[in-house]
Order: structure tokens, then sequence, then C-alpha cells
């Protein structure tokens, strides 16, 4: 009797341990969750939370590969109201000099730059995969340790960080916010307030895209937008002018190729995208293109053909426009069907746009040595 009372009594008072236990452990959970930003959403997209670590996980870890830049503010974060840093990362066999904010570098630069259009997010991911690739594949994978030891492969994964937060505030079906955060031209009643970063360069920046309220507003002058001086002051760095007009061709000797991924519609898009009228090197752009094309099974478009409007103001224009370098729009995913729109499914970038895209980044990266031919 006394040693079952004990027993039982000794049972009651584990009991309430646990259960004790259990509330602290809770307590703990919903503060963690409270505290720490979910670094995934929507299945697995990363959030700007889940990319700034990954970016500087990758660094710590690779040391001798990963250099690792904070080259501007959000929005936000240039009034002062929390946001984000634009983080870009330079990736290669790091030699004396390589991955510097300077044209000087020896080896070709290969640059990928995706969610500019916070909504569409496939590019964010396709991006974070070829970070994860890159940083896996040395001294692994010959083809791209080559790749590695020749070139400057410069990523900038999350090109409008405010933007991405408001599409990954819910979680379970994200907003389509496409713009950035820029509600200085006042509130929308329906839509979403913002600039279009691609449409906010200072390259042929037209002031009749819409209004403040258009998904194509383009601000309020050109380069009005801190994503914009920050992607704008990269490009500048790293790469030579080497056209001595704007509308003469670019140099033969220019090296470098850039992608910007968007979505969707599965195509590629190179320059001019605001004027019908022939860039320079048109059919050299379109050689390039068609080879990324072969991979890719993306058809390649100039002005607004195929896509049925022009863009002025677009990040891809003013690189080549301004620098001769190769740019080129992705439009990443299908109009209709099966991981088609704005948000597919998180397992259409393993199963589709990955397997697609790989090869036409690799193929890119190798081409940046003599994208004016002859191609590789
Ligand atoms: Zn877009």
């Amino acid at each position: 009797m006394i040693r079952g009372w004990r027993l039982s009594g000794w049972l009651v008072g584990m009991r309430r341990l646990a259960a004790l236990l259990c509330t602290f452990a809770l307590m703990l959970l919903s503060s963690t969750a409270y505290s720490s930003p979910a670094l995934t959403y929507y299945g697995g997209y990363h959030t700007v939370v889940g990319h700034e670590q990954h970016n500087a996980a990758v660094a710590a870890a690779h040391p001798d590969l990963v250099k690792l830049y904070d080259i501007g503010d959000s929005w936000t974060k240039a009034q002062g109201q929390g946001g984000h840093d634009i983080q870009a990362l330079c990736i290669t066999k790091l030699a004396p000099g390589d991955c510097a904010l300077n044209s000087t570098g020896k080896k070709p630069k290969f640059v990928l730059h995706a969610q500019i259009h916070a909504r569409e997010l496939a590019t964010g991911e396709i991006a974070y995969k070829w970070i994860d690739l890159l940083v896996s594949s040395y001294g692994v994978d010959p083809e791209l340790t080559a790749l590695l030891d020749t070139r400057e492969l410069w990523v900038v994964p999350i090109a409008n960080p405010d933007g991405v937060d408001v599409v990954a505030s819910n979680p379970a079906q994200p907003l389509l916010q496409r713009k950035n955060v820029d509600d200085s031209a006042g509130d929308c009643v329906t839509g979403y307030p913002g600039v279009d970063l691609n449409r906010n360069s200072s390259f042929h920046w037209d002031a009749n895209q819409g209004g403040s309220c258009a998904e194509t507003y383009p601000g309020a002058k050109a380069a009005s937008e801190p994503e914009t001086v920050a992607i704008q002051g990269l490009l500048q760095k790293i790469f030579p002018d080497t056209k001595s007009a704007v509308d003469e061709p670019a140099a033969v000797r220019t090296t470098g190729v850039f992608l910007t991924l968007h979505s969707y519609g599965n195509d590629i898009l190179a320059p001019w995208g605001y004027t019908d009228t022939a860039a320079p090197d048109r059919d050299k752009l379109v050689a390039l293109g068609n080879k990324m094309s072969a991979v890719t099974g993306y058809p390649v478009f100039t002005g607004d053909g195929g896509i049925g409007y022009l863009t002025p103001g677009s990040t891809s224009d003013w690189l080549y426009g301004t620098r001769g370098v190769p740019s080129y729009t992705f439009e990443i995913g299908p109009k209709t069907g099966w991981c088609a729109g704005f948000v597919p499914a998180y397992s259409c970038i393993a199963s589709t746009f990955w397997p697609l895209l790989k090869p036409a980044l690799v193929y890119a990266a190798k081409a940046a040595a003599t994208p004016y031919g002859p191609l590789p």
C-alpha cells in the first residue's frame, strides 16, 4: 500500500515533470518560430532569409571558391525600415585578382541575375541550385572544375528582396508582388504599389509605361530605385565598356554573358527589348541565343517579336547597350499546363526547370570567353 502510494506518487510526479518539460519545449519551439523567420515557403521555395543564410553558408564553407558581396540596399533598407542588402556571389577557383569589383580580372565573367520580379518564383530557386552545383563540383566534375578555373561565375540570386518578402508573406499561396515596394508615388486601391525594376534602368527609360499602380510602372525617373543602382553599380564595375558609342556594335574582343531569369513563356529574349529596330549585333546575339535554345527548347526573340510588348528600361538592354555584353532574358515555364505561371509547384524546379536550364547556364558560362564568336 505504502509502496503502491509511493509508486503512484512518483508516477504523478514524473507525469507532471513530463508535462512541464513538454510545455517548456513548446515554448522554446514557438519562441524559436517567432524569432527566426521561415527559410522556405510554398513547398520549398527559399525566402530572402533562406537565401541569405545559404549565401553565407556557402561562402564560409568554400573560402577558396566564393566571394560574397553586399552590392547595395533594397528600397525598404534605404528608408531605414528593415529590408535587405542586395547580395552577389562571385564563384571561381580564387586566384589573386579574381572576383574584384573592377574590370581588370583575367577570367571572363558569366552573370546570373534572378528574381528581379518577385513573384517569378522559379528564378531565385534556379540561382540557388546553380550556386550549389558550382561549389559542390570543384575537383569532382571535370567540366565544371575547368569552368571554375577559367571563369568568374557571378550570381545575384534575389535582385528584389523586398518584393520577395511580400510574396513569401503568404506561404500557402504566394502573393503576386512583381515590383519593389517603393510606395512613394502613393498607395493603390487595386494591385500593388512599387516600381518595376525591369523598367527602371537608365538605358532608354520610358516614362510612359503605366501609372504608379501599373505592373510596369518605371519609377519617377531612370534608376530611381536603390535596387537598380545596386545592379548597375556592380555590372558597371566588373564589365569594361567596349563600345565606342551606344549605337555601334560591341567590340569583337568583348567577353562576358549576362542572363536575367524571369517567368514565364518558355522563351529567350535578346536585345533590343525597347525597340523592334535590330541591335547592332543582333545576328551574333541571336546566334548565341540559339545555342542556348538548343538545350532549353526556348525560341529566341528580339523586340516585341513573340512576346507582344516592348521592354524599355530593362536590365538586359542596359547592359548590352552600355557595355556591349551579350545579355538575355530567359522566361522560364510554359503559359499553360503543368508548371505554368508565376508560382508553379516547387516540384517543378527539380522535375522540369533545372534539367533544362542547367546545361544552358553551363553553356553560357563557357561562351563568356568568346560570346561574339567563335562560339563553343
Ligand atoms: Zn519578369
